[in-house]
């Protein structure tokens, strides 16, 4: 009788993403993530994602992004949605 061995193994591969932040960002509340959290104007998170202004804003209003609306009418982006978004999670 023949017998045959399996093996089995795994590897854990770690992706870690450092969104860089250029300019300024404030800790104000996102109210997606119900707390304070960093968040970057939409020119901010785009230069830091990599994509244009014009598609950051369109996340954020198709809620793929957390934003809220700045005084000044400022859109700002939550930026741990953006790095979720960006590592493939959804919120
Ligand atoms: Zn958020």
């Amino acid at each position: 009788m023949r017998r045959t061995r399996r093996t089995q193994s795994w590897v854990d591969i770690e992706r870690v993403m450092v969104i860089r932040r250029r300019g300024t960002s404030v800790t104000a509340w996102c109210r997606y993530c119900a707390r304070a959290v960093p968040m970057s104007t939409d020119d901010e998170a785009a230069a830091a994602a990599g994509v244009t202004r014009s598609a950051m804003c369109s996340l954020a209003y198709t809620q793929a992004l957390h934003s809220a609306e700045a005084p000044g009418g400022v859109l700002i982006i939550c930026l741990e949605s953006l790095q979720k978004y960006l590592l493939g999670e959804r919120s």
